[in-house]
């Protein structure tokens, strides 16, 4: 530490000297001193002041810290659409994240489809009421929360998520809006918080100085996966799993358990 600290304050006489001798002035200016003020550009003073900031100001090193983000639907509950399928016999339903990559035309066929039918947000609610989190998943999630922070990113809605995560004990989730028409419940269109939600929070985090483990199942959880220091698939179907096979695929929560804590 000694070493360190007289290297530190080396670095801070060298430093200085550089700005000194680098001032622009009148003699400077006329003998070519706009070629020698060159190379201490604000760059240089921004990269020397970032490193002897910590000893003039005494200030602490940085801790990287960890943090894990989860997909919520196929990670931890079930797949809502699927069960509102089953519930209601209407196959069309089914199509999920897994299915199609492309969020909006997979959310405007929802719609489409409940309008036809005539289902109304109760009756999706009336479903999701009757679901649980998938077995495992409220033990998992309690024992990865008492020793790490941990994030719910999904690409659900306010209006349906409550009573799963009443069930998982109300972790933090990150999610969407439906809007519906007043009065008669029906669901005329939805809104995203900001676009590409799950990717963003990461690359938020990391600029916090987070090291991001991150675990999602489906296509709308890869760009997070990518930008995550360490993105790992979770019961991830057959066609996701051989387009981004960088990623490791488990299958269980003791998995992935243990690929949190190698990581984090
Ligand atoms: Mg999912």
């Amino acid at each position: 530490m000694i070493g360190c600290e007289h290297r530190q304050k080396r670095e801070i006489v060298a430093g200085w000297e550089v700005l000194r001798r680098h001032k622009p002035g009148p003699r400077t200016a006329k003998a070519g001193g706009l070629r020698r003020t060159a190379c201490c550009t604000p760059l240089r003073v921004a990269s020397w002041l970032f490193d002897i900031g910590p000893v003039i100001w005494n200030t602490p090193a940085r801790v990287k810290q960890s943090i894990v983000t989860l997909d919520m639907e196929g990670v931890l509950t079930p797949e809502i659409w699927i069960a509102v399928a089953e519930k209601t016999g209407i196959p069309e339903l089914r199509r999920t994240t897994r299915d199609e990559p492309d969020y909006d035309k997979l959310m405007r066929g929802r719609l489409e489809i409940l309008d036809r039918h005539g289902l109304r947000l109760k009756d999706i609610q009336e479903v999701i009421g009757s679901l649980a989190p998938l077995p495992g998943a409220r033990e998992f999630l309690d024992d990865l929360r008492s020793r790490m922070q941990v994030l719910i990113l999904s690409d659900t809605f306010e209006q349906f998520a409550s009573p799963l995560l009443r069930q998982l004990a109300w972790p933090t989730l990150l999610c969407h809006r439906l809007v519906v028409e007043n009065g008669n419940g029906r669901i005329i269109d939805y809104q995203l918080r900001i676009a590409d939600q799950k990717k963003q929070t990461v690359l938020a985090l990391q600029r916090l100085n987070y090291r991001v483990v991150a675990a999602g199942d489906s296509f709308n959880d890869t760009a997070m996966l990518c930008a995550a220091d360490k993105g790992i698939l979770f019961r991830a179907p057959a066609n996701v799993k051989a387009e981004f096979p960088q990623f490791p695929a488990v299958e269980t929560y003791a998995e992935l358990t243990r690929l949190i804590e190698a990581e984090g």
